[in-house]
């Protein structure tokens, strides 16, 4: 028999897919890990898993307590999951911009869901900050803290990182994805360089994120905005602190959209945002190196998060970007 006990042991072992189109048209082998099949819908169900059973471990979780956490959403909707699973409560704090579908799913996971507005995180009512504030006010309640809490590297250093590995025997020229906290980046990439260090790790950096010019001048310098959700930085949080970063590259949403499109119509997958920034990158990646390299990034979640903005065409005009 094989029978997984529950959400909690269907969380990780997603397969790596071969992006048929993008590797044809660039003779080089570019595989997507597919997060976006966790049955939380995202690759934060690791993370969250991590930092919840770390919490517990430590004694700081206890029965009916309550989990706090600022999110863009997916961290949000693989703790609720979990705290459903685990019979936790669930306190979401997250920017008035992120997607309807996100926080409906949020609300219908029984989390109690506080829509802040989006203000840097120099700003003391930032989202992220916030979070920690209600979590200390609150009797028998834990922050969640993905940002900074090495629980959330840590979910991919064991996991996420090793499984990478076997799929491909180890056969990998470059790891590429975008970072939100950092913890899948920084995990992975910390996990390979240990096995390979000749294995490069590299930042995708949507326009409005600091890191790609911290990768190449040192100096925390965003220009421009992008549409895309979950990825991004203006500081280099905990979890990416020591992670090895050989490049950078910085993608633009038009082709990010471009992208999306091309995975949809060419290679049947149905992704959302943060995954055109991936895919383009290592695209990007592949045409500079040439043939015969193998490419992995992150396939982070579904389109379905995003169908009333990515996959409206009209909601796309209003941004100034196309499908073609
Ligand atoms: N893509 C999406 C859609 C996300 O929600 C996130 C997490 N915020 C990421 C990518 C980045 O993951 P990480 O936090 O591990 O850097």
């Amino acid at each position: 028999m094989d029978i997984k006990q529950g959400f909690i042991e269907t969380v990780g072992n997603t397969p790596l897919i071969r992006l048929n189109s993008f590797s044809e048209e660039t003779g080089c082998e570019i595989l997507g890990k597919a997060e976006f099949l966790n049955p939380g819908g995202s690759v934060k169900d690791r993370a969250a898993l991590f930092i919840i059973e770390d919490a517990e471990r430590k004694g700081l979780l206890k029965p009916g307590g309550t989990i706090v956490e600022g999110t863009a959403g997916n961290t949000g909707i693989g703790l609720a999951h979990i705290c459903n699973a685990k019979g936790y409560k669930c306190l979401i704090v997250i920017p008035e911009t992120q997607s309807q579908e996100k926080i409906d799913i949020l609300t219908l996971l029984g989390a109690e869901v506080r829509k802040v507005p989006a203000v840097p995180y120099s700003d003391p009512n930032n989202y992220v900050k916030l979070s920690g504030r209600l979590a200390e006010e609150m009797d028998n309640a834990i922050w969640a803290n993905q940002f900074d809490n090495l629980a959330n590297r840590m979910a991919h250093y064991q996991t996420t990182g090793p499984e990478i590995w076997s799929q491909t025997d180890g056969k990998i020229d470059v790891w590429v994805t975008a970072t939100g906290t950092g913890g899948t980046y920084a995990g992975v990439s910390m996990f390979l360089k240990a096995k390979n260090p000749d294995i490069k790790c590299i930042v995708a950096d949507p326009m409005g994120s600091g890191l790609y010019s911290y990768v190449k001048t040192g100096e925390i310098s965003p220009i421009g905005n992008s549409i895309t959700e979950g990825i991004g930085n203006s500081r280099i949080t905990k979890n990416m602190e020591g992670a090895p970063m050989d490049d950078a590259i910085q993608v633009h949403d038009q082709e990010a959209i471009r992208v999306l499109y091309q995975l949809l119509q060419k290679d049947g997958l149905f992704m959302g945002g943060s995954v055109g920034i991936n895919v383009a990158a290592a695209v990007a990646l592949a045409k500079e190196m040439g043939p015969g390299h193998t490419l992995v990034t992150v396939l982070c979640d579904s389109g379905q998060r995003y169908q009333s903005r990515l996959y409206d065409r009209n909601w796309l005009a209003s941004q100034g970007l196309s499908p073609d």
